[in-house]
């Protein structure tokens, strides 16, 4: 199997405090409406400055937050665009009436260069036909789909369309490592973003075993995210991207700067440095 030159060296330490000087590249913020007013731009972006991060993908119910934080700082965002809006929620958003309509209207407008965040709790065959299009839009525009399900539901995706990039939101979520190993084994053009999966790959301050393995042999595919989906982790996000920086610590260099924004830089075709902090 392949496996890089880093871990051919057992040696290769890991890059410890260092990683304070990394950049981040945050793949999953949230600008939602309950956050515009405790959390104006540019107290998004003074937060993102204090923590070292130089760049997020970000969608928002509605989009309109992710527009509003794109213009205050088009150098800082990836506008991504979630399909949640008025009468559009996470669970039946792909039963909206006009939704490709308001897609296609909103990616001709903006320059999102994403699909997503959005749900596919469990799999309603009345849906298909509107999952479907998703997909065949997201390769026609050439622009990933970013994706929080379990695994079926990103099955069926690769299934609808072979060539779409992917996104795992959390990668899986509740989905154990196994799966999480056994599908990016499976789909060599699915991402992982690890929100909410930080507690799991390090325990009690050590590295768990499964996460290693996943790290090590996936770590071009993988990005950190916060998850601001709720006002509570805009006020926890120092927290957050401590949390993220601290489990990153534990990697080699190489390993570290691919999750933390290397990734990030190839796939949205950016280039994200320290010199970013503080501009917009
Ligand atoms: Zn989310």
């Amino acid at each position: 199997m392949v496996c890089s030159s880093v871990m051919a060296d057992s040696n290769h330490k890991p890059i410890g405090d260092d990683i304070k000087n990394v950049p981040i590249f945050d793949a999953h913020i949230h600008y939602k409406e309950p956050a515009w007013g405790p959390y104006p731009p540019e107290a998004v972006i003074k937060l993102m400055d204090k923590t070292g991060v130089a760049m997020a993908l970000v969608s928002s119910t509605p989009d309109q937050g992710t527009i509003k934080l794109w213009k205050y700082a088009p150098n800082r965002v990836v506008p991504e665009l979630r399909p949640y809006k008025k009468g559009a929620g996470s669970s039946d958003w792909m039963k909206a009436e006009g939704m490709i309509d308001y897609l296609n209207e909103r990616l001709d407008s903006y320059p999102h260069e994403g699909l997503g965040e959005f749900h596919v709790h469990y799999i309603d065959p009345d849906d298909i036909p509107m999952l479907r299009a998703v997909a065949k839009m997201a390769v026609e525009r050439d622009i990933p789909i970013h994706v929080h399900s379990g695994a079926a539901p990103v099955e069926m995706f690769f299934e609808f369309e072979p060539e779409l990039t992917i996104i795992w939101a959390h990668a899986g979520m509740s989905e154990p490592a196994r799966v999480v190993m056994r599908m990016m084994n499976k789909y060599p053009k699915m991402y992982a973003d690890t929100s909410y999966r930080e507690d799991e790959i390090l325990y009690n301050g050590k590295i768990t075993a499964a996460w290693r393995k996943i790290i090590e042999k996936h770590y071009l595919r993988l990005m950190v995210g916060s998850d601001t989906w709720v006002n509570d982790q805009w006020d926890d996000y120092e927290y957050l991207i401590g949390l993220n920086r601290e489990w990153l610590s534990h990697f080699p260099r190489e390993i570290a700067e691919r999750i933390a924004y290397k990734n990030a830089e190839e796939l949205f075709d950016r280039k994200i440095s320290m010199d970013q902090i503080g501009t917009r």
